[in-house]
């Protein structure tokens, strides 16, 4: 069989992602390999297949207990023989589980390091009697101290190849910079091991971030739009996840909380529950998330600001594991970044708090960006990203600018009366005129006092941040945040230079009309998927995924051939469910009137079906309508005369389509050309648009280059 039979046959897809193939040829060929994906990238199934394909036992490492029911009973459910050994289970268990290795009726055996190695084990002695034939290392990282996660227990993986010298190992992990990365393949003394790195970029998934006001009616609102859908809303106090739980569960929200302090049985109950998709939300700290596996999850709220990049990325990475589109909302005060610092400096060790402080300092920059959010996020982790994503709340909305000259004007005056020595808060007190008795009497009678009253203080504040930003105003970094003059403050104040601030700031929402699903029937396999993983004791996703769900109300197959070609139905699943699926669906379509839709389904599907009978036309200038007027048979030319627009503009707008697989690579640019673009792309690489169009010529437009660029990212060859 080979590895895309495998896949069809077992997992029931029809693609690999990333490089999942390459790294498993290598393991086939027997190298040692060190895999770096994101979190959802399907690293699992670089260890899983070739342990179906191989003769023999493959001993998977992994740190985490709660993980590792998980992947067996996902490997179980597709019909392959998996089981792990740990100290949860009664010796009966044990047993039964060694006796069924003993006649090589397991091809994965799961077990955590210590367990392998730790003091009186005999249990290496034991395996080395077995055909092992492949060793996975899953969250490598924990091997080194320079990772974010170090356990000092995975140190005793050392010793794996001196005790097992000819079989290959696969370490995987999904964080792991340079330094670490060298760190794991010394540490765990790999064979010249292929090292195989992905993009960390999750395309799936929608970076928001939205200015706290008040942060429970904006969490309502955000919730309201998601009833259906799983999520995680992370807090920074085990407090206010307890009472957001309370208060979410009020307006009748199905939520629990989850923190360190709770009593082993109370968070083990809550953390199943979410598994189960009996409660929809966790509120929780990020206690919560570590080795919890659920694909399903559709969004992560912070609702106060991360301590750092590294937190946060994996925070929202734990959104969308199945592909589908998922949202990642930041609710962002500068109070809380202020608060933030206060932790951020840990007494007597100087350098570690000037990291801590950098590490912040970043994660507010990122929320109060006016450019591209997953650039940023990229450029963090060292990964060239060209362009515009298309996918953030940035790139989707065209933020309506106006002339506030003037009111930087006012903000820059009122700065140099008061001698740059005040922060904001001073500064928006003056320039509104407050009576407060804060403000010093000597400055009420400073000309700036009350010119900007007619602006709000929500308003003034945001006014003063942009400012920042855009380097007419800075603030100290001593703590006390006063805002000072800058080098190009004074041109503004002469009125030689024009200042233009973003007018209102609207968040727009996510919107591809492609075929629509059937939602009641989504309901009802809902119901079915959840009484079948009743029966057989696992979570929900484990049966079938949200993604295979979704496919079936929206691609309506009529025969347990055409559900093959629903994503997740391997040979096994097919033969156990195929038949309770097909049932509902079969009758769903008899009383509705609608037949099979499974032609429209191309290779590529599990990120495309999306809600349509969404309402979200309320807003305006999103790519959807871009979109939109492209489906209605419009040219790029012809959509940007009617919007207003820029072409480029719209040309970014419908190579975000491309890249989630709405609109065909081929819709805008001709083999030919996407040949030679690509063939560009490959021998110049892809950061640059510029050099590109140079070599490339007057043939090819930036929007061409643009949708090969998308088409390249979608497909994982850049
Ligand atoms: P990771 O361990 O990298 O976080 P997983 O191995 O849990 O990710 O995979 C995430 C999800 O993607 C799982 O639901 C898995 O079944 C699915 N998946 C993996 N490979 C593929 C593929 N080639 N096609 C479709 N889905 C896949
Ligand atoms: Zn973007």
């Amino acid at each position: 069989m080979t590895p895309i039979q495998a896949l069809q046959k077992y997992f029931g897809y029809s693609e690999f992602r990333h490089q999942q193939e390459a790294i498993i040829q290598h393991v086939l060929n027997g190298q040692d390999v060190l895999t770096l994906m994101p979190t959802g990238g399907g690293k699992s199934l670089c260890y899983q297949l070739p342990a179906v394909l191989m003769d023999g036992l493959t001993i998977v490492i992994s740190p985490l207990i709660a993980l590792m029911k998980d992947q067996v009973d996902s490997l179980n459910v597709n019909g392959i023989p998996a089981a792990f050994l740990n100290s949860s289970q009664s010796p009966n268990e044990q047993q039964y589980i060694t006796d069924q290795l003993k006649s090589n009726k397991i091809k994965l055996l799961y077990l955590a390091p210590e367990r392998l190695f730790g003091s009186g084990s005999n249990l290496i002695n034991f395996l080395k009697s077995l055909p092992v034939c492949l060793i996975a290392i899953d969250e490598a990282h924990c091997i080194s101290h320079w990772g974010h996660d170090f356990r000092p227990e995975y140190l005793m993986l050392a010793g794996l190849k001196t005790e097992f010298p000819k079989i290959p190992v696969i370490a995987l992990t999904a964080t792991a910079d340079e330094l670490t990365r060298k760190d794991i393949l010394e540490k765990l003394n790999l064979h010249k091991p292929a090292e195989f790195v992905s993009s960390f970029n999750r395309a799936n998934i929608t970076y928001r971030v939205i200015p706290k006001k008040n942060s429970f009616n904006q969490l309502l609102a955000f919730l309201n739009e998601r009833k259906e859908d799983s999520g995680i809303i992370y807090c920074l106090s085990r407090k206010s996840t307890e009472e957001l739980a309370a208060d979410l569960k009020e307006e009748g929200f199905s939520a629990e909380a989850y923190h360190a302090g709770m009593d082993n049985a109370q968070k083990a109950k809550n953390q199943e529950a979410f598994l189960r998709d009996d409660v929809k939300i966790i509120v929780a700290t990020i206690a919560f998330g570590m080795g919890i596996n659920k694909s399903n999850v559709r969004y992560v709220v912070h609702v106060d600001l991360p301590k750092n990049i590294e937190g946060y990325y994996q925070e929202t990475g734990r959104a969308g594991r199945d592909g589908l589109p998922s949202d990642a909302l930041l609710l962002y005060s500068y109070g809380d970044a202020i608060k933030l610092q206060r932790f951020a400096k840990v007494d007597g060790n100087e350098d570690q708090s000037a990291i801590m402080l950098k590490k912040l300092d970043d994660m507010v920059k990122y929320s109060q960006l006016q450019t591209c959010r997953r650039q940023y996020l990229m450029h963090y982790f060292d990964e060239a990203f060209p362009d515009n994503c298309g996918s953030c709340d940035i790139c989707l909305s065209e933020y309506e600018k106006f002339d506030a000259t003037l009111i930087a004007q006012k903000a820059l005056s009122a700065v140099a009366r008061l001698n740059e020595r005040f922060g904001s808060t001073y500064v928006i007190d003056l320039l509104r005129g407050s009576r407060s008795e804060k403000l010093r009497e000597e400055h009420k009678q400073l000309k700036t006092y009350g010119i900007g009253a007619d602006i709000s203080k929500a308003d003034w504040q945001r006014y003063l941040r942009e400012l920042v930003s855009l380097g007419y105003l800075a603030v100290t970094e001593d703590g006390y945040h006063v805002l000072k003059l800058t080098d190009k403050s004074n041109a503004v104040l002469k009125g030689q230079q024009k200042v233009e601030l973003i007018a209102s700031q609207t968040i727009e929402e996510r919107e591809q009309e492609v075929i629509p699903y059937e939602a009641g029937l989504l309901n009802e396999l809902k119901t079915i998927r959840r009484d079948i993983a009743g029966n057989e004791n696992v979570p929900a996703y484990i049966i079938l995924s949200d993604a295979a769900l979704m496919e079936m109300a929206t691609y309506l197959p009529q025969t347990l051939d055409e559900l093959r070609l629903i994503s997740g139905f391997g040979d096994v699943k097919l033969a156990r469910y195929g038949r309770e699926f097909l049932i509902p669906v079969k009758n769903y379509c008899g009383k509705h009137n609608l037949s099979s839709r499974i032609k429209q389904k191309s290779t590529k599907p599990e990120r495309k079906a999306k809600k349509g009978n969404s309402n979200s036309s309320k807003s305006s200038n999103t790519a959807s309508d871009s979109f939109n007027l492209f489906r209605s048979g419009k040219t790029i030319a012809e959509i940007a005369a009617a919007r207003n627009l820029a072409t480029s503009t719209i040309e970014g707008h419908l190579s975000y389509y491309i890249f989630t697989g709405a609109i065909d690579i081929f819709e805008m640019v001709n083999e030919e050309k996407k040949l030679l673009i690509q063939n560009a792309v490959e021998s110049y690489g892809g950061e640059k648009l510029g050099p590109l169009k140079e070599v490339l010529g007057e043939d090819h437009s930036y929007g061409e280059i643009k949708a090969v660029l998308a088409w390249m990212r979608r497909t994982g060859t850049i």
